[in-house]
């Protein structure tokens, strides 16, 4: 499945582990703005001193500052092979931006989807979710956990928590998400490209929902 879409949806609504299950399953890559930027933070690199402020205190890096970080990423992208975006674009200029590199290299989104969540399961799943530093890979000790406890299946690296999943920094950025969320999801309907999935609904049934509207 070589397509090329956008995973939308606030922290803690299973895009990550939507992602990777596509990841595994049609070997679409999976390209974590969030994730990205926290590696540039622990290897301390001159882009992470800028944005780990940002990180750690839940709010939006600046525009430009993503878009020069996420435009080198583009720059090698294999855009004909298919990714997931997630957690890019977040904002409305960020998504005109995207539109605009990817028409220059005539390889435009295809589908959007929105994992439609309520603050309440927000913070219900936060609290059980546990990464792998060095992949990425999302678990959750209830819903997904790992086959050994404490360790990615995939690398296999110690998962940790991340510092931004406490309860008031994921509140902050649960709202700053809905600020963004409507004009984002409107211009994706526009295009006639969003589809919207209840993050209620069990990982089995989003991850069939996903599949069947890249279908
Ligand atoms: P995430 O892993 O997607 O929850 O992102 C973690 C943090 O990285 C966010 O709270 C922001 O500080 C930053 N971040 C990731 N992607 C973006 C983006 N597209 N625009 C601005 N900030 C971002």
């Amino acid at each position: 499945m070589k397509r090329r879409i956008i995973l939308m949806g606030p922290p803690g609504s299973g895009k990550g582990t939507v992602a990777t299950r596509l990841r595994q399953e049609f070997g679409l890559d999976h390209i974590s703005s969030g994730h990205l930027l926290r590696r540039e933070v622990e290897i301390g690199s001159a882009i992470g001193q800028r944005v780990g402020l940002f990180l750690e205190n839940g709010e939006l890096v600046p525009d430009r500052t993503v878009l020069w970080f996420m435009g080198e990423w583009m720059k090698s992208a294999p855009l004909n092979d298919g990714f997931q975006l997630d957690g890019f674009p977040r904002t409305l200029s960020q998504a005109k931006a995207l539109d605009e590199w990817l028409a220059k290299r005539n390889a435009p989104i295809e589908a959007v989807m929105l994992f439609a969540c309520n603050l309440t399961l927000v913070l219900e799943r936060i609290t059980g979710r546990w990464n792998c530093p060095k992949c990425g890979r999302v678990y959750h000790i209830y819903s997904a956990p790992p086959k050994v406890a404490g360790l990615c299946e995939d690398c296999p690296t110690s998962l940790t928590q991340r510092t931004d999943d406490t309860e008031a920094v994921v509140r902050k950025r649960f709202g700053i998400y809905k600020r963004h969320a409507k004009p984002l999801a409107d211009y994706y309907e526009q295009q006639g490209k969003l589809t919207v999935v209840d993050a209620a609904l069990s990982p089995d049934e989003r991850f069939a929902k996903t599949v069947a509207a890249l279908n």
